[in-house]
């Protein structure tokens, strides 16, 4: 497997201007040293309530917000590196595609001018071969090239996303961002959405970041999963790992407000006191400790790295001082 995406370090602070000067009062910590890769073909989700850092992720790896600090390896290159007319070149391979398709979609454009504007911006299909490929697009996507010339309100909210699907596969991307992409959209046209997607994906080698607050999605959708609370990461690995076998609090709180299938497969319950706090001033050590019921002294002094106990397999790791104790039942929760 080739790593086709890998972020280390990321940092995404926000000045908050203040005082008679307008100057730097404080920064919105929004994405806080975070670490993750994604492998060629596959699909990494992103994981984590609103506010938690993850669509900020995904548009400071595309430098739709620039970043703060930190290395985006994207096929071998350093992004950070390229000047902005290189980094809009590169937007070819980089797709993003947003939760609401009537919001990035212009009103007033036809499916056809969305589409040729998309091509014409990277320029990647001569032009006297556009209109094939747009119905080719379309059929790709199932909505039938008879479509190309109706506008984006004739459309359902489910034809809508399929059209921006349309839009970003034009220009032919390795990469897609799913920001929330099927979060707006009834649970039925949800399911036909996301395999659309699926099939896509292995149509034409795709590779997604997909980004989502739903678990049901993410469990469909995913091959790995990264779970984000407050700008970090607190959990990561093979779905399977994160759904079946998770280790972080956060994670099994998360888990354990969702219906379990199988009631045979018993799931403790995790109830978390209070609210996510402000990532303005967020708390130190273990960003977690003011909501886990597990927390001490000393996850409010260390910050808990990622790392992988005898129990986790494959790529998967936690960022808890106690996962061993808990599991063991050393550790008891406070409350
Ligand atoms: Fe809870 Fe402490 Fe583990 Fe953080 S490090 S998740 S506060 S037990
Ligand atoms: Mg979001």
């Amino acid at each position: 497997t080739t790593k086709l995406l890998e972020v280390n370090n990321l940092k995404q602070y926000f000045p908050i201007k203040g005082g008679v000067f307008g100057r730097t009062v404080n920064h919105v910590k929004a994405v806080d040293d975070v670490s993750f890769y994604v492998n060629e073909g596959e699909t990494l989700s992103i994981v984590g309530e609103s506010g938690c850092g993850k669509s900020t992720t995904g548009r400071a790896v595309l430098r739709l917000d620039e970043p703060t600090e930190g290395d985006i390896q994207f096929n071998g290159e350093n992004l950070l590196d390229l000047n902005k007319n290189d980094m809009r070149k590169k937007r070819k391979d980089m797709q993003i595609i947003f939760q609401d398709p009537y919001a990035s979609i212009n009103p007033r454009q036809t499916v056809r001018q969305v589409l040729e504007e998309a091509m014409a911006i990277q320029d990647v299909v001569p032009k006297a071969d556009r209109v094939d490929k747009m119905m080719e697009l379309l059929d790709t996507v199932g909505l039938g090239s008879h479509q190309l010339d109706r506008f984006p309100h004739e459309f359902s909210g489910g034809q809508r996303q399929r059209v921006g699907i349309a839009r970003a596969l034009a220009v032919d991307p390795k990469f897609i961002i799913c920001d929330e992409s099927v979060s707006a959209l009834d649970v039925s046209i949800q399911a036909q959405v996301l395999n659309l997607l699926k099939n896509l994906q292995e149509q034409y080698n795709l590779t997604y970041l997909f980004i989502a607050h739903d678990l049901g999605v993410v469990r469909h959708i995913s091959d790995r999963v990264a779970v984000m609370y407050l700008g970090r990461v607190v959990e990561i690995g093979e779905k399977e790992e994160i759904f079946d076998n998770p280790k972080h609090p956060y994670t099994k709180s998360l888990l354990s407000a969702i219906p379990v299938p199988d009631p045979s497969h018993k799931q403790e319950r995790i109830v978390l006191k209070g609210d996510v706090p402000s990532p303005i001033d967020p708390p130190p050590g273990c960003r977690f400790h003011t909501r886990c019921p597990f927390a001490t002294e000393k996850c409010r002094d260390e910050t808990p790295e990622l790392r992988k106990t005898e129990t986790m397999t494959g790529t998967h790791e936690a960022a808890c001082h106690y996962m061993e104790d808990i599991e063991a039942g050393r550790h008891k929760a406070a409350y």
